[in-house]
């Protein structure tokens, strides 16, 4: 029978973190010695190898899958606790994946630097990955039990956007009660409790080519065409109600002396709301030429739903506010723009709780880093969160 959760139990959990942290940074540098970049299939495999292993391990676990992905290498879904092979009503996300090529290792190699561990992919997040392992040994060890099944769920493709990831996530959080992702916290250490949805789309303009300086007049340009829907398309930016577009990378033309016949752009979109989301989606879909003689083709879409701060969401927030508090720390709360599984999830109506990752800086960066010591107390946070969730 589970113990109820209260302040001398969290603290236990922050003392089982506390006794394993040398055996968690192994496993942690194991993991990111071992290089996953994203659609890098043999690292996948690899890193899913040393996960499965070290998961073998844990007496609550009930079932370790390995599920191929034909272009980005292996997920792997773990059941803890619970009845084997049901869905589980707790899902913690992560992903193996890292931005980081092949070779980053040599260059920035695992360092520690007085509280803080250095390494390619450490805070986004494999360190992260290693901790959601833990906190199913620390429930046990401490006798919190779960009251119902708990699966971990690694995907490889997270980076790019969960093309393999999103219906395997999607399935497994479709009757979950809770799911909990383990992305990087905010800077100061702040759970997401909202994320903006994203979008992303190519608009190529189609002019036609004259000689610049024999007969301009018969030539279209593409690029003053792509200039003025630039504009436009920036016009469509509302920061107050969190919607952004953004013109990011553009090209056209093919010499110095002739009128352009073609140019392109890629262009980013952020939104708070599904609506907000669907609105501009459509505005951009719908440009039409300022120049009739020009041809504007949009491809592309909405990528990624928004996570938006519902009334679910909001008490996941308050209830692991509440266990923060009784490990002594205040555990705040921010709205970000960058996307994860999370927002799938929260699509879906699922209350999700995002950003539980260890505290450190530098995703996807040469920095890039953890706080060793913020390891006990944030795994403490979980693996009380999965206790009483
Ligand atoms: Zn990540």
């Amino acid at each position: 029978m589970s113990q109820p959760i209260n302040r001398e139990n969290l603290q236990a959990l922050r003392d089982h973190f506390i006794a394993r942290q040398h055996e968690l940074l192994s496993l942690t540098c194991a993991l990111v010695e071992t290089e996953s970049p994203s659609g890098d299939k043999d690292g996948s495999s690899a890193v899913v190898s040393l996960l499965a292993s070290a998961a073998g391990s844990i007496p609550s676990v009930k079932s370790v899958e390995r599920i191929t992905s034909e272009n980005f290498g292996e997920h792997l879904r773990i059941r803890a606790f619970g009845d084997s092979e049901e869905k589980s009503s707790i899902i913690i996300l992560g992903h193996t994946d890292t931005v980081h090529p092949r070779g980053a290792i040599k260059e920035r190699p695992w360092r520690t630097e007085g509280n803080r561990v250095f390494g390619p992919g450490i805070f986004d997040m494999k360190a992260n990955c290693a901790i959601a392992l833990e906190s199913l040994r620390a429930c046990e060890a401490v006798g919190v039990q779960p009251r119902s099944g708990v699966t971990i769920l690694f995907t490889c493709d997270e980076e790019s956007g969960s093309p393999s990831g999103r219906p395997i996530v999607e399935a497994e959080a479709e009757n979950a009660r809770t799911v909990l992702v383990l992305e990087p916290p905010a800077a100061d250490g702040s759970v997401k409790t909202a994320r903006k949805g994203t979008g992303m789309f190519t608009i190529r303009v189609e002019g036609r080519a004259a000689h610049a300086g024999l007969e301009p007049e018969k030539g279209v340009s593409a690029v003053i065409e792509l200039a003025r829907q630039t504009i436009r398309l920036h016009e469509m930016n509302d920061p107050q109600n969190g919607t952004t577009v953004t013109v990011n990378v553009v090209s056209g033309g093919t010499h110095s002396n002739v009128i352009p016949a073609e140019a392109r752009a890629e262009v980013d979109m952020r939104f708070s709301s599904a609506d907000a989301g669907a609105l501009v989606e459509r505005n951009i879909r719908m440009l039409a030429p300022f120049d009739s003689r020009a041809r504007v083709i949009v491809v592309g879409g909405i990528n990624r739903p928004p996570l938006e701060r519902t009334k679910k969401v909001e008490e996941l927030y308050l209830h692991a506010r509440t266990l923060a508090t009784l490990l002594d720390f205040q555990l705040g709360e921010a709205s970000v723009g960058g996307a994860s599984d999370g927002n799938f999830v929260a699509a879906l109506g699922v209350p999700v709780l995002d950003g539980l990752g260890v505290q450190g800086d530098g995703a996807h960066a040469e920095h890039e880093h953890i706080i060793c010591d913020d390891i006990p107390t944030r795994g403490a946070l979980l693996a009380g969160l999965i206790a009483t969730l």
